[in-house]
């Protein structure tokens, strides 16, 4: 059966269907493959983005601490020697007051100096000199001096000034007798809030923090400031319990301990102090514009994707459709090639497919060099049959007779056609002579033994001639050739006075 044309056209509707809804899948796949590559790449920038930025912060806010402390301790450092060398007696002592109030007036975050004898008792400071009264000894710093030979700097956790009330973090170096026994303490007190202002100017979002903690944990400035500043200590922080035993200065995404945020944090040990600063910004808001553009992105994919299996599936319904027409057509086309092949009145093959079977077998048997046999018989005296019965008794008539012709050809390859009028033509392939002259006469012989009635005939019964040839096809003969042969032996057949068969 051959293709039809326009349906057939390299892809079959059916690969068409095939690649379309792969085509728009495989978009679909790269569509979303590229979006999520681009949104990964995206968040990754952001990520070092504000790890640089995080950084910059913790950088800025270690300088500030390392100079705040390193100019309290250079004060100490000088005092200490003074005491040392020079002893406390009261005109030294008014000496150290002048110089102490002078120096807290021009250094920028110490709130007081002071100097402490080997019992705690205030010596003097740089506020006033009447109070010779009160004693620090209780306090962490003077026990730890007084505990400690270590003569290098030492940072306490935040304590409440006796002076002024504010909370204040204590530096302090310790005093002692030539025979390095104790002698007493040199404090520098820094306000916390010295370093909370510092930490409000820098640029961190409304989650992010900043803070400055001692290495044991204690915290001693965090913006934003929390009511138990004092008492609150982070070594169960992960900063302090899993970064800084690893390394001095870092970054990592945590969240607080203090108050649950997850924060892109920088961290660093101050170089030479006991000191920690930290900085983080909160995830959420590192990430707020990159959900936003997330978001954006993902409503546009998913918009192209709808659109992609709406237009998808419209195709597909498209070539569904034309799939149902071709085979429709098909079909019709299997009708339209049957009823061409056919005769109308008998049921069997016409003339037109005879002609292309006859073709077919003439090169057939060019090839392999058999014969073919070739029968073409016509009822006797038909037209008197019809003048007598009539055209309709002469049909029925002409359907028995094809029914008898079929039945005497027994292979499926045997083709049994209705040449026109009341004349058949048979083509059995690979059959010789005996054998064609064999079916012809059974054929003969089972019409009239049929006996339909015709008064008309000189014989009483419907009786058939025919022209029997066994076909030159291999030697050359053309089969419109043997067409002319075998009518011609038809006729001879009719001439020697009918229901017989004409044979070479
Ligand atoms: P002969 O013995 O020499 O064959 O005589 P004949 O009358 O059969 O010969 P002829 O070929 O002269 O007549 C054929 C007749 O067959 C003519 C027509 O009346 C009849 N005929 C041809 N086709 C049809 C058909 O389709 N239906 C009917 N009823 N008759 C047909
Ligand atoms: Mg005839
Ligand atoms: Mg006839």
């Amino acid at each position: 059966m051959k293709p039809i044309p326009f349906v057939s056209a390299r892809l079959t509707p059916k690969a068409l269907s095939a690649g379309l809804i792969g085509f728009i899948i495989l978009v679909c796949i790269s569509l979303i493959l590229a979006t999520a590559w681009q949104m990964k790449q995206s968040a990754a920038e952001r990520l070092s983005a504000a790890e640089m930025g995080v950084t910059n912060i913790v950088s800025a806010a270690e300088q500030q601490a390392q100079d705040t402390v390193r100019q309290a301790d250079n004060k100490l450092r000088d005092l200490v020697e003074r005491v040392e060398s020079d002893g406390i007696d009261r005109p030294q002592r008014l000496r150290l007051h002048k110089l102490m109030s002078r120096d807290v007036a021009i250094m920028k975050g110490i709130q007081g100096l002071f100097i402490y004898d080997e019992y705690g008792n205030w010596v003097t400071n740089s506020f006033s000199l009447d109070d010779a009264t009160k004693n620090n000894s209780d306090r962490d710093y003077f026990i730890y001096h007084r505990e400690n030979r270590d003569t290098s700097i030492h940072i306490g956790s935040i304590i409440k000034s006796r002076t002024t009330g504010e909370m204040i973090i204590p530096v302090s170096r310790r005093i002692q007798h030539g025979d390095g026994s104790f002698a007493g303490v040199a404090l520098a007190t820094i306000p916390v809030s010295y370093f909370q202002s510092f930490f409000e100017r820098m640029a961190v979002d409304d989650k992010g923090v900043i803070f400055l903690a001692l290495d044991n944990g204690d915290l001693l400035a965090r913006r934003p400031t929390i009511g138990a500043l004092m008492m609150t200590n982070i070594s169960k922080g992960e900063i302090f319990s899993r970064y800084l035993p690893q390394g001095d200065k870092g970054t990592a995404i945590l969240t607080s301990v203090v108050d649950g945020i997850k924060r892109i944090y920088a961290y660093r040990r101050l170089q030479g102090l006991p000191i920690v600063t930290a900085a983080g910004l909160s995830y959420e808001s590192v990430f707020a514009s990159w959900w936003t553009y997330a978001y954006r992105s993902f409503v546009i994919v998913g918009l192209i994707i709808s659109a992609l299996v709406v237009l998808g599936v419209v195709l597909y319904g498209q070539v569904q459709k034309l799939l149902k027409a071709e085979r429709q057509l098909n079909i019709a086309r299997g009708e339209l090639e049957v009823l061409a092949q056919t005769d109308s009145l008998t049921g069997i093959a016409n003339r037109r497919c005879f002609d292309v079977a006859l073709k077919r077998a003439e090169v057939h048997s060019r090839r392999n060099g058999e014969r073919a046999g070739l029968i073409l018989l016509d009822i006797d005296w038909f037209k008197q049959y019809n003048d007598t019965y009539g055209h309709v008794v002469g049909d029925e008539c002409l359907k028995k007779v094809a029914r008898l012709i079929q039945a005497n050809t027994n292979r499926s390859s045997d083709l049994v056609a209705r040449y026109g009028g009341e004349e058949f033509v048979i083509l059995l392939p690979d059959t010789d002579q005996a054998g064609t002259l064999g079916v012809a006469e059974a054929i003969r012989s089972a019409i009239f033994k049929a006996g339909i009635e015709h008064s008309a005939s000189p014989l009483g019964v419907v009786s058939i001639s025919a022209g029997v040839l066994s076909t030159g096809f291999s030697e050359g003969q053309s089969g419109a050739e043997s067409l002319v042969e075998v009518d011609r032996l038809l006729y001879r057949a009719k001439s020697l006075g009918r229901n017989r068969v004409g044979v070479e």
